[in-house]
């Protein structure tokens, strides 16, 4: 690597191209169920990627209503590849931009927008990377099979994406790279290195209805029900064990002279262990079976029903994640750049992929208010935003990390 700034400088001559593409990004509507939007985006990446050499393939996604997954592919000599992994879809439709005027706008060092922060900032910095691999580390760019991943639907349930990374990955991949957005704290630069696993579950209710004047003694109420069994759903919460189970709705009755014969509450359970995250399913599904509440007149018992919806598995704590933090560490060592471990709350795609080839996460540039939209007088509510000073150093960080990975590898220059 080059050690007389001629990187950086490459890096900071790149950006205003960098933020051309940014802008055309974050301009484009690609709210996960927008799915022309999302193809504009998906045509303009490949676009974006095609002069460092990458070829497009548009894999369609097992949800009808998703737009396909994009993959981009840039063959290299060796049998070694690396795999660059982000997504295309935001949670912002486009009545919510326009209603909050929520668009591309560069104040001070901060640029607000839809993406910018989750995660077009990260996809940019994907190509600032690659381009400045190219232009620094040409043998080794060449050397390698890239492969550039994109979820078409990574904010909906999309556990198809993880087959389609999979069935791309084989021995000779050396990592998955994540560009989801980094965490900061004070002056330290944070990579994800682990997330929770998140289910989300139903629990219903089922009593006997009864005309609530004349029979009220013959109902067996499920809302009443529901309420006992959502206090046992929500002592579930164990922070000795970073596992939260949130009851998120309740919806039950119809109107008000009849005894409710059934309701149900929603809600997700989150953990980082995977022992911790099957035991709290287990806990759930066993509220299953007759209740402790019943009719007065002959003792006809509720009944309550547990579900489990979706379910994405939790990214542990690993050897392999460690090992490739390490690389980073170095990287950020040698040029005076702190960096630190994070194990978020949050998913992303690193959850369905980590066990299969060492994954790290957060290599994108730094942000906040991800998923919001609104803007305040006052300024207590702000919209995401990606921090512009940021982009270059960690593009940078990223490509001392990479090389060393490589080198790590023996992969010849
Ligand atoms: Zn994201």
């Amino acid at each position: 690597m080059p050690t007389d700034g001629s990187l950086r400088q490459f890096l900071d001559q790149q950006m205003p191209e960098a933020l051309r593409l940014l802008e055309r990004m974050v301009r484009l509507n690609s709210f996960t169920t927008n799915r022309a939007g999302v193809d504009q985006l998906a045509r303009l990446t490949a676009e974006s990627f095609a002069p460092l050499g990458f070829v497009a393939e548009s894999v369609p996604s097992r949800f009808p209503e998703y737009a396909p997954h994009l993959v981009l592919t840039r063959r290299g000599r060796s049998p070694h590849s690396l795999a660059l992994i982000s997504h295309l879809d935001t949670v912002f439709p486009p009545e919510e931009e326009a209603r909050n005027h929520f668009q591309w706008s560069v104040e001070g060092d901060r640029i607000y927008g839809p993406g910018t922060n989750d995660i077009k900032g990260g996809s940019v910095m994907m190509w600032l990377v690659l381009a400045a691999l190219r232009q620094h580390a040409p043998a080794l760019f060449e050397a390698v099979t890239w492969k550039l991943l994109w979820n078409s639907s990574e904010e909906c349930f999309s556990p198809d994406f993880g087959e389609v990374c999979r069935a791309r990955f084989d021995a000779g991949t050396l990592a998955a790279l994540v560009f989801e957005s980094e965490g900061r704290l004070g002056a330290e630069h944070l990579m994800v290195v682990a997330r929770k696993g998140r289910a989300t579950w139903r629990v219903t209710a089922q009593g006997r209805g009864a005309h609530a004047g004349s029979n009220h003694a013959q109902g067996a109420n499920a809302i009443v029900q529901l309420g006992r069994v959502v206090e046992r759903i929500a002592s579930l919460t164990d922070p000795a064990r970073e596992l939260t189970v949130n009851v998120g709705s309740i919806s039950g009755g119809t109107v008000l002279n009849r005894v409710p014969h059934e309701a149900v509450a929603e809600g997700e359970l989150r953990a980082f262990k995977s022992e911790v995250f099957v035991q709290a399913k287990a806990d759930l599904l066993a509220l299953a079976g007759p209740g402790d509440l019943r009719a007065k007149t002959d003792r006809f018992p509720c009944e309550i029903k547990a579900e489990i919806l979706s379910e994405s598995r939790p990214w542990p704590r690993n050897a392999a994640t460690n090992s490739l933090f390490e690389i980073w560490q170095r990287a950020g060592t040698e040029m005076n750049y702190a960096i630190n471990a994070q194990e978020r709350g949050g998913l992303s795609d690193g959850n369905q992929i980590w066990d299969v080839v060492p994954t790290l996460d957060g290599l994108g540039p730094w942000g906040d208010n991800s998923h919001c939209s609104e803007r305040s007088a006052d300024g207590s509510k702000l919209p995401e935003y990606v921090e512009l000073s940021g982009f270059a150093p960690k593009a940078e960080l990223n490509v001392r990390a990479i090389v060393k990975l490589l080198e790590r590898a023996r992969i010849k220059s």
